[in-house]
């Protein structure tokens, strides 16, 4: 926990988060229809999806195995018996007027993340992670959201499994939060749940509020009571879809808010929506309240029960146990172990090569050489499904000494990322395998390197001391170079 002191006067920054997550599941959370957000607007729509009169949800049994890993990876509490509800409220993009949701018996409960900001280790409380249908989507032609000339509604995401994460209002300030998201995300893309790539796969609702520190002095700042973050009015700004928008929006939301209050003016407790091309939040509507929602049991479905099967739904190894594995394994940095834990595939790779051949080798290898060019092409390491043997080859050539270092992480990786040939391809068409030449050329140098006495010895005149070295260049050699051009590239080599 930090330390922070406060001052008379300070204003605190308080930060919950509500994040929604596209499960990854190949139909619908209640029907069959495909999950596919890639084919032409409302093709993947049937009557549940499209709330026609009569027709009934049925619950996807993948979205409840993947809620229940989510569950376990935030060590949260998954009760014998979950319910649904219906949140009712009238939007274009919700077919049915409602949305089939959870609410007083959410699948997960009290659950935390633990994340690194700045050398610091932060723990997040999760308050609820529950499931949810996605609404439809909408496109708003000629403006945003308040001066588009009208409006498109597409219904393939209708229906789309979600999970809403819920955190306390844990969250110091908008780095942070940062930090937390894409500490879940990589969680979430363990777990094989989520697809980062699919466009709106992460929605984010932020609520700020900034908090009198004499409010709260003797609390600590880790600590602030109920009553305190209960009176503060807070503001949830809407619409944010990326990491690196929250920060932003809430960065912007942090001083505006400040202003507000240093020039005596009250904020007031609404939605805002953030307007992403301008860098702005913009006020929306006064927040509604759950009364507002008219919540009741969803009839339509029974009860969940996963008790019986909850206990058999594993999860992998997750990105910080693992990244602390790798630095006592294979002794790497925590640097060089972030990176190569980032995705599960770029770990999965790493052991391999690292099984295979010297783990530090392999760390340059993958987390240098490899994710350096695949980022330069903006490619990852997915796009090289089926193709991961030809850089483990790659690296043999290096480890087994067949081509230099310079001439693999320059020509061949490079090759193989542009032209798609293969490692053993490129060294044969580009002539880089190590000539006998090279190989004498290293022996000189090695002689030189092992023998100071004897190139002493020259350099102060005594020519005969060349043969000497003439000698060990020989027996490096096993006999095989010429000695007359090997006295020649002696002497070169100590010209120079
Ligand atoms: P509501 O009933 O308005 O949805 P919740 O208690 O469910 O409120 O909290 C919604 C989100 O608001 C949570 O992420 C929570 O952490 C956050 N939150 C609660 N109080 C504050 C506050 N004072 N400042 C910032 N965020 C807050
Ligand atoms: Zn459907
Ligand atoms: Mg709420």
């Amino acid at each position: 926990m930090t330390a922070q002191t406060v001052q008379q006067g300070d204003l605190v920054t308080v930060i919950g988060l509500e994040v929604h997550v596209q499960l990854e599941t190949d139909t619908k959370i209640f029907c069959g229809c495909s999950t596919d957000q890639t084919d032409e607007p409302n093709e993947n729509v049937c009557p549940v999806c499209l709330g026609l009169p009569g027709a009934l949800p049925v619950l996807n049994e993948g979205a409840v195995e993947a809620a229940v890993k989510v569950g376990k990876a935030i060590d949260a509490d998954i009760p014998e018996e979950t319910r649904f509800h219906r949140k009712n409220y009238y939007y274009p993009d919700l077919p049915k007027n409602f949305q089939i949701t959870q609410y007083d018996e959410p699948i997960c409960a009290d659950g935390e993340l633990e994340v690194a900001v700045e050398g610091d280790r932060r723990t997040i409380a999760i308050e609820r992670a529950h499931l949810e249908e996605d609404p439809g989507s909408l496109q708003h032609v000629g403006g945003g959201i308040d001066t588009a000339d009208y409006t498109l509604v597409d219904y393939n995401r209708a229906g789309t499994p979600l999970m809403e994460v819920v955190t306390a209002p844990d969250f110091r300030s908008p780095s942070e939060v940062r930090a937390f998201l894409a500490e879940l995300e990589e969680v979430l893309e363990y777990l094989g749940v989520f697809d980062a790539e699919r466009d709106g796969s992460l929605r984010i609702d932020a609520n700020l509020s900034m908090i009198p520190a004499d409010e709260i002095a003797g609390d600590g700042i880790d600590e602030i009571g109920a009553d305190a973050l209960a009176a503060a009015n807070r503001t949830e700004v809407k619409n944010i879809s990326s990491h690196k928008g929250a920060e932003k929006a809430l960065a912007y939301e942090e001083t505006r808010q400040k202003n507000a209050i240093q020039r005596g003016r009250a904020v007031e407790q609404e939605t805002r929506h953030w307007d992403e091309s301008r860098g702005i939040t913009v006020s929306m509507r006064s927040k509604e309240e759950e009364k507002d929602y008219r919540y009741f049991e969803e009839a339509d479905l029974p009860p969940l029960r996963v008790s019986h099967w909850k206990d058999e739904i594993s999860i992998p190894e997750l990105p910080s146990a693992r990244r602390e594995r790798f630095q006592d394994e294979f002794s790497l940095s925590e640097e060089a172990a972030s990176k190569l834990t980032s995705t599960k595939q770029v770990a999965d790779f790493y052991e391999d090569v690292a099984g295979e051949f010297d783990p530090d080798l392999a760390a340059t290898w993958v987390a240098d050489n490899l994710l350096g060019e695949l980022n330069y092409r903006d490619m990852e390491i997915t796009d090289l499904e089926g193709r991961l043997d030809e850089v483990t080859r790659l690296v043999e050539l290096v480890a087994t000494d067949e081509i230099t270092a310079k001439n693999a992480r320059e020509t061949v990786l490079r090759s193989m990322l542009d032209d798609g040939r293969t490692p053993d391809e490129v060294v044969a068409e580009e002539g880089l395998g190590k000539t006998d030449e090279d190989e004498v050329q290293q022996a000189v140098v090695e002689a030189i390197d092992e023998n100071p006495g004897a190139v002493e010895d020259y350099e102060s005149g005594d020519d005969g001391a060349i043969n000497f070295l003439v000698g060990q260049v020989m027996q490096k050699t096993g006999g095989s170079a010429d000695p007359g051009d090997v006295n020649q590239l002696l002497r070169t080599e100590l010209e120079s």
